[in-house]
This record gives C-alpha cells, structure tokens and sequence, in this order.
C-alpha cells in the first residue's frame, strides 16, 4: 500500500493536492488541511508531491513482491526515475517543454540520493557540464527538446570524441525552431543521427511506453557505459506526457553497466588505448590516474596527434565500436508478424498507432503487423530488411515529412512498394490513417 505523508509544518493549505488527485482521496479538515482519508485508493501516481508548491507532500510508493511496484506514471518522471535507477546522480539541463519535468523531478529527487542538479544558463552548456560530471567519474545527463537538442550538437561532438558516457534526452517537439512549441513530432529522426558534425557512430533509443521509458532509460546508461559513448534518447511530447499504468521494478546490481576502470600502474595509463577489447577503461578526473581529454584528434595517450594514420584510426574507431556491436545495440519488436502480408515499420509514439491499426485490420481479415524500431541508430538495416523480404508491402508512419522511410527505402533490397502516412501538424496519426494507407497498397497490387 502507498505511503502519503503529509508535513503540516510545511502545508499552507493551498488545496492544490486535493485539486490534483485523479481519485479524490483527500477530505479537507475544518482548518482545510489536506487528510489522505481514503489512501488505500491512492494509485502512487505522485502527482500530489510533483505539484505541491511547498515540498509539504511526499508519497511512498508501496511494493508488491510477484508485480513490482505498480505505478501510475508520467512518461517524463519514467524517464527520471530510469536515470536514477541506472546510477545517473548528475544532471544539467535549461528545461524546455515538453521536457520539463525531467528537469524538474531531478531537481528534487537527486538531491534525496546524494547527486546535484544544476540548472545551466542554456544547453550548449549543459551539454558541457554533463561531459565534465561524467569525466569525473558520476553517470550524467540532461534533458531537451528539438531547439535545445541543436544546441547541444556542438559539445556532442566533444563527447564522442573524447568517448565520455552521458544520455542526452531528446522530448521531440514540432519545429522547425520554435515551431508550434510543445506539440508532438518526431522531427528529429535525422538530427540524432547526423547532427553533430564529423564521422561517428550513435546510438539511439526511442520509447513508446511509460515501461519503456524507465527500462529503455536504464538500458541507453548501460550502452553509454559500455561503450563510452553518449547515447540519445530520442522520445516525443505524447509519450513524455502521456500517463499510464507501469510496473516499475527495481532494477538489480548486476544489471547495471558500470564503465570500465583501469587496473595499470598510473604511470601506463592511456585513456585512449582500445587496443585490449575494442573500448579504452576510462578512469575519473581526480583519481591517481592523468586523464587527458579534449576535442582534438588525438592519440591513446590523449596528446594531439594530426597524422593522417592516427586521424584514420580513432574516426574508424568512433564508427566501429558502434555498428560493430549491433548485434548487442538493436533492439526491434514484432507484432503479428507471423503470418503478416503487410507490415508497418515505425517508432515512438506512432508505434501505439500501429498497433491500433492492425486491430483494425485484422477484424477486416487483413494480415497486417508491426515493426517496431526500438534502437534507431544504428540503424536496424538486418530487421527491417528481413520484414521487407516476408510481405508484400509496407506502410511507414511518422510524425515528420518522410525521415525513417528513407532508411526502409534504402534496405528495401526486393523493391516492395513502401509509402509513408505522415503527419506535421501538430496532431498524432490516427489508426485509421494507417489501415487506410495499407488498404491502398494492397489495392495497388491487384
Ligand atoms: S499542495 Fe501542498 S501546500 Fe497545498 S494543500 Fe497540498 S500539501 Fe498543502
Ligand atoms: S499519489 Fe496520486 S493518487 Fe496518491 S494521493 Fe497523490 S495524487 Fe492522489
């Protein structure tokens, strides 16, 4: 059963916790103070403690040992508490929305377990800050939406270079710029990819549930860890903000990815020096170990090397222990598959209107099922080729004028017809767009 304790000291009986509570659990006393009188009811949503002005309010959120901890949860504080449960205890941001909430549940809950947050004068440097935290040694990351994601391109740069572990999340608005601020798009499908100049490999995840967003969010630390290399989380405004029911459960010690440390005499220590298994230990800022790191093109003891053979060789090595490692980095999820003449290869929140549509179509005898792209870079080019070779035809559904289909055109080796349903104007796509959409490749074929 859930916890909800209420600090009268604190409470200056504003009423906004009894307002909020999506079960009305709370009974006003003749003082108006707040009394949790129906708390069995209480669903752990915690939108009481998020909203309350005076920290008066907090909730404990009660277990149960075959489910988990059952939740009622914002996408965005699933994201959060994903942070935290991976270890992260570091986070800069300049909340932007539809992102906010990420900065602002950080800006509480990291304190309570011995991290800082800062709030950063914009995002070029927050984007530095979380590189320095996690050069010295703490798991970091920061939160964004589109403009402020361009933002941080620059010192993603850096971060590649230099191989640190951070997450960079991505809460996809419409653009371009400001655009129709805080509506949904997935915009920037392209912009993780190729948004930061030079030649590298990323990695790229995107959620399309609450669950997702806390497991997908410990796994893009674990990837980041393992591979020294930022990682993106590339969500949007509907699964940010959409709540639902999520069974949270903790998240065990050996299914945290810790990045490697080195175990050399200091004096030998070079933290660029893949040459064991492909990722270099990095040790922190402040150990017995010199750590050089910087931007430049540099050799594996960190000193600026320009020579063309060493320029090859770490850009190579940028790419390589990247897609490389796709076996280990992708991740794809099929639905109705099976026996399915038609597919919808998508991600992120029009993932939920697929899954619509091929309800839709099956009740009409239509055999139609679903790709869904969990890791988007490196691109899942194995997955959705082995997809385009099992159906005749293929639909594919973005918030955006056409980005992911570039992809799914380029793998598409036996040429089926593939279209786009897309959308740019604020409003999800419906199901019935898609089914209608597969509709019209079938009839194209007869
Ligand atoms: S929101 Fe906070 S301050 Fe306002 S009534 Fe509830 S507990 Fe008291
Ligand atoms: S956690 Fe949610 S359901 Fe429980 S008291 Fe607070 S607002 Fe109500």
């Amino acid at each position: 059963m859930n916890r909800i304790i209420v600090k009268m000291d604190r409470c200056k009986r504003c009423g906004i916790c009894i307002e909020i509570c999506p079960v009305k659990l709370f009974d006003r006393e003749i003082d108006k103070t707040p009394l949790p009188a129906r708390a069995k009811e209480c669903i752990g949503c915690k939108l009481c403690e998020y909203r309350c002005p005076d920290f008066a309010i907090k909730v404990e959120v009660g277990k149960d040992e075959k489910l988990g901890s059952i939740r009622f949860m914002q996408g965005n504080e699933a994201i959060t508490e994903g942070a935290l449960a991976a270890g992260a205890r570091f986070f800069a941001g300049y909340p932007i929305t539809p992102s906010s909430e990420i900065a602002e549940i950080s800006s509480k809950r990291l304190p309570e377990l011995g991290g800082l947050y800062i709030q950063m004068e914009d995002e070029i440097g927050s984007m530095a800050a979380i590189i320095g935290a996690s050069a010295a040694g703490k798991k970091s990351f920061t939160a964004t939406s589109g403009p402020g994601f361009s933002l941080m391109q620059e010192n993603l740069g850096v971060a590649v270079m230099a191989e640190i572990p951070c997450v960079i999340i991505n809460v996809q608005r419409s653009g371009p710029s400001t655009g129709l601020a805080t509506k949904p798009a997935q915009g920037d499908f392209m912009q993780s990819r190729w948004g930061t100049h030079g030649d590298h490999g990323i990695i790229v995840l995107s959620p399309s549930s609450v669950e997702d967003c806390y497991y997908l969010t410990v796994k893009a630390f674990n990837l980041a860890e393992k591979y020294r290399t930022p990682v993106i989380f590339l969500a949007d405004e509907i699964i940010g903000h959409l709540q639902e029911r999520a069974i949270i459960n903790e998240i065990k010690p050996e299914d945290i990815v810790n990045r490697k440390q080195p175990s050399c005499d200091p004096k030998d220590y070079k933290p660029f020096d893949f040459s064991e298994d492909g990722i270099a230990p990095l040790a922190s800022y402040g150990s017995d170990y010199i750590v050089r790191l910087s931007g430049s093109t540099h050799d594996e003891a960190g000193y600026p090397n320009a020579t063309p053979a060493n320029a090859d060789k770490f850009i190579r090595h940028y790419m390589d222990k990247i897609e490389k490692n796709k076996k280990d980095i992708v991740i794809t999820r099929k639905y109705h598959m099976e026996d399915a003449e038609y597919a919808i290869i998508t991600f992120g929140c029009t993932t939920r209107s697929a899954l619509e549509a091929v309800e839709i179509l099956r009740a009409e005898g239509k055999k139609a099922g679903v790709l869904q792209l969990v890791t988007l870079w490196p691109f899942p080019d194995e997955e959705v080729t082995e997809v385009c070779n099992s159906v005749k035809g293929a639909v594919v559904p973005e918030l955006n004028l056409g980005q992911l289909i570039r992809e799914v055109y380029r793998v598409n080796k036996n040429n089926i017809p593939i279209v786009g349903v897309n959308r740019i104007d604020s409003l999800p796509i419906h199901p019935n767009e898609i089914a209608e959409k597969i509709k019209e490749v079938e009839e194209c074929q007869k």
